[in-house]
Parts: C-alpha cells; sequence; structure tokens
C-alpha cells in the first residue's frame, strides 16, 4: 500500500555492469519519486561484490541481516565475476542468503513486449506479450535432500526429492490469484506435469482447485510444462498470469523474457509479500564481463526493476508513469539513445539519461 512515511531503500550495485547500470536505476527512481512527491530515501553498500569478498574473504558482513532488514526494499544490480570468485561462492553468498533469510518466496517477472524492440518471435507487435510469471522460489525440486547410493559401482544411484508444503504451495498461489484478480483480464494459469510427475504435481494441480473457488471472477487454466513453453512461443498473447513451482517457474521465467527480446530489458522482483522483510528489486541479467567498463550496457532491466520497486510500494501511478517513459524512449529507436543489444549506437548514460528526461517531462 502506497503511504506518506519514508521508504528506505538499501542500494547494492555489486558487479560488473550492475554498477554501470545502478546510477541510471536510481536516477529515474528519484524522477519518478520527485514527480509523485514520494518520501525516498537511499543508502548505498559496497558488500554482495567480489570486490568486497577480495578485501574481507566474504560477500556479507556479520551483521548483514541486521543491518538490511532496516529497509523495506533492497535495489540490486548484479553479482559474480568468475574469474575473481567461482559463482557458487559469489551467489550464494549474497543473493541466495538474501532470498533465503528474508524468505522472498515469490519471484516475480513482467513478460512483455515494449515497442521499437525486436521481438524474435514472427508478427508480433506490442500488447501482443504482456503478461506475469510468478515463480515459487523457496521449495519444490530445489531441494538438497537426496544423495547417492554405491557410489562408483555399476549401481551407482543417485536420488533428489522434490518438497512441496501445503502452506509453500498455497502462498505463492494465494499471491498468483491476487495478482490475476487485480488484472483486467483476472486469467491464471498454472504449469504443471501431472501426467508424468506422479505425487507433487497432483498435488499443486489439487491446491489449485481448492484455492480457486475463493476467486471466483479468476479465469483458471493448466497445462502441463511441455506444451506450455510451446504456447510461450506459438500464442504469447493467451497469457495474463502464469504460475509455476520452483523448476518450472524458473524455466519459464527465461524463456518469457528471452521471447520479448534482449536480455538487457528484463526485471526480477524476489517478493516477500507479507512486509515482515524486505523485497528484492534487480535486472534479470548478471554481470557481463564480457561487455563490463565499456559503459555499454542497456540500463533498461535495471530501470524496470525500479519501476516494480514502486509498484510494490502501492505507488502504481508513479509506477505507470516511469513504464511509458521506459517506452516512449524505445518508440523513439533514436539511432545515438538506444543501446547495441537493442540495435542503436547509444550508451548506457544516453538511454539512462534520456529515460529520466522523459520522468520529468512530468504526469
Ligand atoms: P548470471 O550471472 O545471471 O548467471 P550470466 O553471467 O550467464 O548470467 P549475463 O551476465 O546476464 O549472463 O550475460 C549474458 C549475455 O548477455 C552476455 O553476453 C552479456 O554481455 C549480455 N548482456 C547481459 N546483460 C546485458 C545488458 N544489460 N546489456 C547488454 N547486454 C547484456
Ligand atoms: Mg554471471
Amino acid at each position: 500500500m502506497a503511504t506518506s512515511k519514508t521508504l528506505r531503500i538499501a542500494v547494492i550495485p555489486g558487479d560488473g555492469i550492475g554498477t554501470e547500470v545502478m546510477p541510471y536505476g536510481l536516477a529515474c527512481v528519484k524522477a519518478a519519486a520527485k514527480i509523485y512527491d514520494i518520501s525516498l530515501e537511499f543508502e548505498e553498500f559496497d558488500f554482495a561484490s567480489c570486490a568486497y569478498y577480495q578485501k574481507h574473504g566474504k560477500m556479507l558482513p556479520d551483521d548483514w541481516k541486521e543491518t538490511l532488514s532496516k529497509f523495506d526494499a533492497l535495489y540490486f544490480g548484479a553479482v559474480g565475476l568468475p574469474e575473481v570468485v567461482p559463482d557458487h561462492v559469489s551467489l550464494w553468498g549474497s543473493l541466495l542468503q538474501f532470498r533465503r533469510e528474508f524468505d522472498q518466496y515469490i519471484n516475480l517477472r513482467p513478460c512483455r513486449l515494449m515497442p521499437g524492440v525486436r521481438c524474435p518471435l514472427a508478427n508480433r507487435k506490442p500488447g501482443d506479450i504482456d503478461f506475469w510469471i510468478v515463480r515459487e522460489n523457496t521449495e519444490g525440486e530445489y531441494s538438497s535432500i537426496g544423495g547417492t547410493m554405491f557410489p562408483g559401482t555399476e549401481r551407482e544411484t543417485v536420488i533428489q526429492e522434490t518438497v512441496m508444503t501445503r502452506i509453500g504451495v498455497d502462498r505463492v498461489l494465494k499471491y498468483a490469484f491476487d495478482l490475476a484478480q487485480s488484472r483486467p483480464k483476472k486469467h491464471l494459469t498454472s504449469a504443471t506435469k501431472s501426467n508424468g510427475i506422479s505425487i507433487t504435481m497432483p498435488y499443486w494441480d489439487s491446491r489449485v482447485e481448492a484455492m480457486s473457488p475463493s476467486y471466483s471472477d479468476v479465469k483458471v487454466d493448466k497445462f502441463h510444462i511441455d506444451i506450455l513453453t510451446a504456447h510461450f512461443v506459438q500464442r504469447p498473447q493467451h497469457f495474463d498470469v502464469v504460475v509455476g513451482s520452483n523448476l518450472f517457474g524458473d524455466i519459464l521465467s527465461d524463456l518469457g523474457p528471452a521471447c520479448t527480446g534482449t536480455i538487457g530489458i528484463a526485471p526480477s522482483g524476489n517478493i516477500n509479500p507479507t512486509g515482515k522483510f524486505p523485497s528484492l528489486f534487480e535486472p534479470v541479467h548478471g554481470s557481463a564481463p564480457d561487455i563490463m567498463g565499456k559503459g555499454i550496457a542497456n540500463p533498461v532491466g535495471m530501470i524496470w526493476a525500479g519501476q516494480m520497486m514502486l509498484e510494490h510500494f502501492g505507488y502504481k501511478e508513479a509506477a505507470a508513469h516511469m513504464l511509458k517513459s521506459v517506452e516512449n524512449v524505445l518508440a523513439r529507436g533514436e539511432d545515438s539513445v538506444v543501446t547495441a543489444d537493442m540495435g542503436g549506437h547509444g550508451n548506457t548514460k544516453s538511454f539512462g539519461d534520456a529515460v529520466e528526461q522523459e520522468i520529468l517531462k512530468g504526469k
């Protein structure tokens, strides 16, 4: 819910192009806050980066949880420089700690074809693709329960369990139903595979069916994950809100944004809807070591993540204005403004500044 109190945002640029796109994300969030008179306070942190690791031998200070708990949201760039610190160390030591300790049990990604962005799918125009993917973020297929029997022998057997709890499944479904109900189409699609996975997926389906009567205005359908991925490509206009388990959601939330153009534009929210702990907003892309230091990274993912953060706080109009401003700049498609991954000759600064100026034009 929108509030008049000052919201506090922890800014964590991280590594690589995370540090390059962050200033433009911040400038755009601040511009929207100025136009809509929203009181925000920012504090920047150098941890959750490989530079911090090199200095301290760890990704986070011991009191990180206490420090970050005081914030209303975390605005995160990207983490990881595999030549300096192995990815499993940097990722597990930072982002995945936040996700677990702050119980960010929803991963939320918009999937929206923006004007002026080349769509890899034939004959699609903006408006054809505009849906949300809601991924379960804490349990499911990504449990660490299992092990190896008879290692090194011919009978070597490897087992890994899927864990679904009623609380875990119901809370992600509730979030997805609520989101669907808040949208004009009021349509929820559930990803399943109950024809092949015979215990957990029928359970998932049964929880969808159990919750459905409480949302009588929401139209519900379900698809097996294999055909669902085909539908993403062949008839993306069918979807409004799509909900999936940790693994299925993971696959869909990479496929969906890929259907809408470059990885440089997609944002992501790791959300704790209870508000007990801060939620985290970040671009989908990583630290992109191959292009870091060149100033050419596309800042849209970072800016759009900031837009999601304002929406999460309940500032719907400011968020809509921010998104529209990004779309306006994209639609103009000026060659000297648009970054190379979108076919132009601009850079991070030219695009970031253009969006900031567009936001500042006002309502
Ligand atoms: P992750 O760290 O999330 O696992 P990754 O390291 O596999 O991801 P990215 O860092 O996202 O991958 O980069 C993948 C490719 O996309 C790279 O070639 C990179 O240059 C390009 N890329 C990523 N983000 C952007 C961006 N914002 N603008 C332009 N190109 C980008
Ligand atoms: Mg990476």
